[in-house]
């Protein structure tokens, strides 16, 4: 199962975040049919907005991830809460499979350097808090960690991973996020660069066997780890025929007219899930009734 670990160092100068997302990538490349590189780029989303959702202490509050790009993947959306639910959706489940030149899925290249990235953190209430900038890779995990130093004024180390099979099912996925709080010794961060930069790719480490908690080990080691807590993580959409209904509904009166007269019936997708909703004419003429 899923899950996602966080804790402090001793001295409580840096957060960390790491996750094990192998399943939810699985089950969302099979719920949208996804190509092996379109896995990757949605998976690495879903990772990220998990760990972000978790950031927040706000039990009602959602945070969004946008990823748009500007090359064959134009816009991915990942949504989390605070509860380690998730759900994801991307523009192009086909992206053709770019490689780099040592073989790898080339997602940075599938994604583009043109486009932004944009994190919504919604109450439910008016305004919601409205973050961008722009990328500066398309490896989403740089953009992040660009996202959080720029708009959060927050430095931050971002890594994300997802493995394939030869069939382009998912062998492992997951991802940290460490963040220094304010006031970080010198010592803590060149501590910090260096166990960072010794540190093999998440997906790596998964393949030799680590759990989330050794990979937390090894990040923060000579920093000790305390305050851990552990969370499952699930891949789990929130629509409703309510909500469906409420958005047919917002068509307004003459598009449901319209609708009624000229189909007679609707069919709804969600986006996320791709859970169908079906009305018949009889539900149709009860919205239409309500709309007007
Ligand atoms: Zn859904």
């Amino acid at each position: 199962m899923d899950k996602l670990i966080t804790g402090m160092s001793s001295n409580r100068e840096v957060r960390i975040y790491v996750a094990e997302t192998t399943d939810m990538v699985d089950q969302a490349r099979a719920i949208h049919d996804l190509s092996p590189i379109s896995t990757s780029a949605l998976g690495r989303t879903i990772t990220a907005a998990a760990m972000m959702g978790m950031m927040s202490k706000i039990e009602q509050e959602k945070l969004t991830l946008q990823v748009k790009g500007s090359s064959d993947i134009k816009l991915i959306i990942a949504i989390a809460d605070i509860h380690g639910n998730v759900k994801g959706y991307i523009s192009n489940p086909h992206a053709e499979n770019r490689f780099t030149e040592d073989g790898k899925l080339a997602v940075a290249e599938s994604i583009g350097k043109e486009g932004g990235l944009i994190v919504i953190k919604d109450l439910g209430m008016k305004d919601p808090y409205i973050g961008q900038c722009e990328m500066v890779s398309g490896e989403i995990a740089e953009d992040i960690a660009h996202y959080f130093a720029k708009s959060e004024q927050q430095p931050t180390a971002v890594g994300l991973g997802v493995a394939l099979s030869s069939e382009g099912h998912v062998k492992n996925a997951g991802g940290f996020i460490v963040q220094l709080l304010p006031e970080t010794t010198e010592t803590t961060i060149e501590q910090l660069e260096a166990n960072l930069s010794g540190l093999k790719s998440v997906t790596q480490l998964f393949e030799e066997g680590l759990t989330i908690h050794q990979v937390a080990g090894q990040i923060f080691a000579g920093l000790g780890l305390d305050d851990l807590e552990e969370y499952p993580l699930n891949l789990k959409c929130d629509c409703t025929r309510e909500k469906m209904e409420k958005a047919l509904i917002s068509l307004g009166s003459v598009e449901l007219k319209t609708l009624l007269d000229e189909d007679g019936q609707a069919e709804l997708k969600c986006h996320f899930c791709n859970q169908q909703y079906y009305f018949d004419k009889e539900a149709l003429e009860t919205l239409y009734k309500n709309a007007i």
